[in-house]
């Protein structure tokens, strides 16, 4: 009896030391992290098709048949009527936007979302028409080849303003809308993905208008350190620290 007893008590916290560790393991908030650091650690995120820190860009592209399963429409204006693909984000980012444009609001600054979620056939065919109406070159700039647009994820989101004629225009960045997005979606879980000056990195030019939905705690770490999704993946842990390693096994 008194050992039945003992193994009650041994057993119960460490069941629930496993069970509290397995749902850290499976919140899609944990990077998943190679030892190697750097493009490894960004390609496994990229394998983890939901988690919310997926690294997408011109070299860690998506399956053509990758769609979220839990796109939604968030609750926050748009510049256009009506249903449509674009609206939706998956609900995380969703949430997260319309906590993001009500906040705004209060403060007097009125977003508009213009594009969210975008399929992969979608991209194909916007691929396409911008190559044929700019050229290529001009075309990667700003549009990506199919398989490598952020919009793909549903965690990515294009906003304006009345006072940049509601268009996607870099002239956003210097609007009081454009600066209040910047100096501000971090605290709602969102980065400006595609800052100036870091078109080597990011492979794209400077959009103020494109958020991407990283989860606060990245967020708050890419904001205040300057740094872009890629170089955050890169820096978040040292190269050889092991200590995260065990959570590629879960
Ligand atoms: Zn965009």
């Amino acid at each position: 009896m008194i050992y039945r007893k003992i193994a009650i008590i041994l057993t119960v916290p460490v069941l629930a030391a496993v069970v509290a560790l397995t749902m850290n393991r499976a919140s899609s908030e944990l990077p998943v992290w190679s030892p190697s650091g750097g493009q490894q650690a960004a390609e496994a995120g990229a394998r983890q098709a939901d988690s919310v820190l997926i690294l997408v860009n011109k070299r860690l592209p998506l399956s053509a048949d990758h769609e979220p399963g839990d796109l939604v429409v968030p609750d926050i204006p748009f510049t256009f009527e009506g249903d449509h693909e674009k609206k939706h984000l998956r609900r995380p980012a969703a949430r997260a936007a319309e906590s993001l444009f009500a906040a705004a609001k209060k403060e007097g600054i009125e977003l508009f979302g213009v594009s969210g979620y975008r399929s992969y056939k979608t991209q194909n065919w916007l691929w396409k028409y911008n190559v044929k109406k700019k050229g290529e070159s001009a075309a990667s700039r700003y549009n990506a080849f199919p398989g490598m647009s952020e919009h793909q994820t549903g965690l990515a989101l294009d906003v304006t303003s009345k006072s940049a004629e509601y268009s996607l225009t870099v002239r956003f960045g210097n609007t009081e809308e454009g600066i209040w997005l910047a100096n501000n979606a971090h605290r709602f879980g969102f980065i400006v993905r595609y800052p100036q000056g870091k078109e080597s990195i990011t492979g794209y030019a400077y959009e103020p208008w494109h958020i991407r939905y990283v989860g606060v705690e990245a967020a708050r770490t890419i904001h205040d350190r300057k740094l872009t999704l890629e170089e955050w993946a890169d820096s978040a842990v040292p190269a050889g620290n092991f200590e995260f390693f065990p959570f590629n096994l879960f």
